[in-house]
């Protein structure tokens, strides 16, 4: 089975989109073991979009193209197959009804254009989009299958997920499977590899590690008679190989565990950032709902601001300077009692380029301040990739993942492991 794809759009041709459409199908299809041979990128003209499905076909088992089925007179896609098919353009009443359904429950009246998303090709099948209102359609040409996608990111995948991808493995007689995406902070993935190495020997198990700043999502496709059987066994031994650093699966983020974890103790957060900037804060903002659990924030970037608006002290900064691990642990004891929070999340280092009072770049001291005592993790020199703007983006966001990580560990109360002993050598070396 070997597929091309085709992926329409001027805004792609001009760099105004990545084409970040061919990227996903691209590692979709592998995974899934369906090989794809060729990627081609057309403008919005009938055209070329015919001539391309044509020539795709000529080599290819089936073609995939994303874009071009919107409402917009540019939208050429569902044009293009009809007359590749050589047959017309017909509308299709259950789509037209649900159209109609979708734009009278958003309270607007439909534009006589939208209903270009009704027609099909003469014999096409219509692709459910459960996503969005644009389907997507498959239209069987002498050479072949064509599957026309959506351009909206998520739409695509809905519909690849949902139907394209199943009917294409069947086709190349590949075995059934289920997958998921367990997620790990804290631990490098070579560390996760390696207590994994059991559960890749399983037959019919293959991992994936998908790495991101400080978090590592392994993947973990079954295949098989009874995939989602094996699934289960994998899964349970993931689980228990990776302990509590695993904290959730699929799209369970960090922010989300923690915004769960607090809701269920009926506790709040307040952040205090010097490294960065409030992005702690943006974070725990992200969810519907924060404003339960998050209060606020003080960004106390300047030194003088952590003695004035946190209560650090203003000895122990004039002695050792912003970062240290006292100076973090002071920031979250202030910023917790100063906001009335429940707990108080503290972040200060050097994001560089420049090291800052003696101490190197990637030095960063985060710490949890509860209703009991204060945790304090050193990440002494988080490992700095890149250089200049681009390591500095990468500390923040590690330093981002340790701050949400920690707090979660603290909710759980798994303070011993690993941030623990850090924080144990931190108070014996500050005496
Ligand atoms: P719509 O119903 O929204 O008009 P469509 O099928 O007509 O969908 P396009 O109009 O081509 O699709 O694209 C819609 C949006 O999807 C674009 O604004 C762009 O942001 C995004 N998009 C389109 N193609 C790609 C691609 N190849 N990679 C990433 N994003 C894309
Ligand atoms: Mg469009």
């Amino acid at each position: 089975m070997r597929v091309e794809l085709l992926t329409v759009g001027d805004e792609l041709l001009l760099g105004d989109t990545i084409n970040g459409n061919a990227a996903w199908l691209g590692r979709r299809l592998a995974e899934r073991g369906v090989e794809v041979t060729r990627g081609v990128v057309v403008g919005d003209g009938l055209d070329e979009i015919i001539q391309a499905v044509g020539e795709a076909l000529g080599r290819a088992d089936a073609v995939i193209t994303t874009g071009g089925l919107g409402p917009t007179s540019d939208d050429l896609t569902r044009d293009a197959l009809a007359a590749a098919a050589g047959v017309a353009l017909v509308r299709d009443p259950e789509l037209e009804r649900r159209l109609r359904e979708r734009v009278a429950a958003a309270g607007r009246t439909l534009q006589p254009m939208a209903l270009r998303m009704a027609d099909v090709p003469e014999g096409a099948r219509v692709l459910a989009n459960s996503a969005g209102s644009a389907p997507g359609l498959r239209v069987e040409l002498p050479d072949g299958p064509v599957y026309a996608l959506p351009g909206v990111p998520f739409e695509m995948r809905t519909i690849m997920d949902e139907v394209v991808l199943p009917e294409l493995a069947e086709r190349a007689g590949l075995p059934a499977v289920a997958r998921r995406t367990l997620r790990t902070a804290g631990l490098w993935e070579s560390v996760v590899a390696a207590r994994l190495a059991s559960v890749e020997a399983m037959p019919g198990v293959t991992l994936a590690y998908l790495p991101d700043r400080s978090e590592v999502r392994v993947r973990v496709t079954a295949a098989g008679e009874k995939p989602s059987e094996l699934l289960g066994e994998a899964e349970a031994q993931v689980r228990e190989l990776l302990g509590d650093a695993l904290y959730g699966a699929e799209d369970e983020t960090l922010d989300r565990v923690v915004h769960r974890l607090l809701a269920e103790r009926g506790a709040t957060v307040a952040t205090a950032e010097s490294l960065t900037g409030g992005l702690i804060g943006a974070e725990l903002t992200k969810m519907p709902g924060s404003s339960a659990t998050y209060l606020g924030g003080v960004v106390s970037y300047a030194t003088e601001l952590k003695h004035r608006l946190l209560g650090v002290d203003e000895a122990l900064l004039a002695k050792e300077g912003a970062v240290h691990p006292d100076v973090a642990r002071q920031m979250a004891e202030g910023v917790r009692d100063r906001l009335g929070a429940v707990y108080g999340v503290a972040v200060t280092g050097v994001a560089g380029p420049e090291p800052q009072d003696g101490r190197p770049v990637g030095t960063v001291y985060v710490s949890v301040a509860g209703p009991g005592k204060a945790f304090c993790v050193t990440r002494p020199r988080l490992p700095v990739p890149g250089t200049g703007e681009e390591s500095r983006a990468a500390l923040r966001r590690m330093t981002v993942v340790h701050a949400l990580d920690l707090l979660r560990r603290v909710l759980l109360g798994l303070d011993a492991e690993p941030g623990a002993e850090d924080a144990q050598k931190d108070r014996e070396e500050s005496g």
